[in-house]
């Protein structure tokens, strides 16, 4: 009986990877990996959909923020019946539907120097929308000796860079701290997302079955579909190669920053999470305000600007 049962098991097993088994040598190796994706928007909807798919064995999925109506027109693995809830949980709930064979965490935190272990995996996947977060992957696999892969997509372009332990690593090519261009700001479209994010997977790939990788930075624009390799040198006086943590020691940390969002801040702090809800009346772990989604250390606040969100939060949590 149970051989029987191991067999349909195997069986369905090779029917299901069948197609990159035929072209992708020692395939069930991704069965034993385990990659961590950080921000779960648009390049990380992507990632971990098709790494899903390919039947990584383990996966953990890190967002700090729920889902906008805003998000639909390009992060494919929410629905509308997701919008207002944390994006790592739905995420995975979907995916859990797609192949219920791997394991999928999901945490919705702000990955910062205090949890920063939870990418501790095979691999890591850069999915976020900012530098600072970028900065403390960077430090964190530097010093774990961890491989992860770089991206990021504005308007139609977008880059991917392989940041291998030893070689070159992101603060040896981004020296600065905060972005210009957000999303907000200028835009993105679907397509170059969804590019970008196939590319960073195709690359995951490589790396977790131990085979030649893309060694350039890699810029593509879809203006007029022009993929750019840019080569990357070690820079001897960056601070990271020289085992310098800034991020990783909290330094670095900012208590107040502007999600890539439709007015939404988060505001880090050290309060009462038990009275509040008692005093909200609520359970479980996060309340649910209008315009507050309070956490254990952190409260994301709707609000026009930095003024109104430092208000609410002083209103609502206290000093
Ligand atoms: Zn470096």
């Amino acid at each position: 009986m149970e051989d029987t049962f191991k067999k349909v098991i195997i069986k369905d097993l090779i029917m299901r990877y069948n197609r990159q088994a035929l072209y992708l040598e020692n395939d069930a190796l991704l069965r034993g990996k385990k990659v961590a994706i950080v921000g779960i928007g648009a390049l990380g909807s992507v990632a971990a959909e098709l790494l899903v798919r390919a039947g990584i064995g383990w996966i953990i999925l890190i967002d700090r923020d729920s889902v906008e109506l805003s998000n639909l027109q390009r992060q494919s693995l929410f629905d509308e019946n997701d919008v207002g809830k944390m994006k790592a949980i739905q995420a995975k709930e979907h995916l859990d539907k797609i192949n219920s064979d791997v394991t999928v965490e999901a945490f919705s935190e702000d990955l910062d120097y205090e949890n920063i272990d939870l990418i501790n995996a095979d691999l890591v996947l850069d999915c976020t929308d900012n530098l600072e977060t970028r900065h403390l992957i960077n430090e964190y696999c530097n010093k774990k000796k961890i491989k992860w892969i770089y991206s990021g997509a504005i308007q139609n372009r977008g880059f991917i860079f392989n940041v291998i332990p030893d070689n070159a690593c992101f603060n040896c090519i981004v020296k600065a701290k905060h972005g210009v261009e957000t999303c907000d700001t200028v835009g993105v479209l679907n397509s170059i997302t969804h590019t970008i994010g196939s590319l960073q997977v195709n690359e995951a790939v490589k790396l977790l079955l131990n085979k030649d990788y893309e060694k350039d930075l890699m810029h593509i624009n879809l203006e007029n579909n022009e993929i750019k390799k840019l080569k990357v040198n070690k820079d001897s006086e960056c601070e990271v190669c020289n085992g310098n943590y800034e991020y990783l020691s909290g330094k670095q940390e900012n208590k107040l920053i502007k999600l890539c969002g439709t007015g939404k801040y988060q505001i880090k702090g050290d309060f009462d999470f038990e009275g509040l809800k008692k005093r909200f009346g609520k359970e479980g772990d996060v309340i649910i305000l209008d315009n507050l989604t309070i956490f254990k250390n952190r409260v994301l606040v709707k609000a026009k600007d930095e003024a109104e969100a430092k208000s609410l939060y002083s209103k609502f949590i206290g000093a």
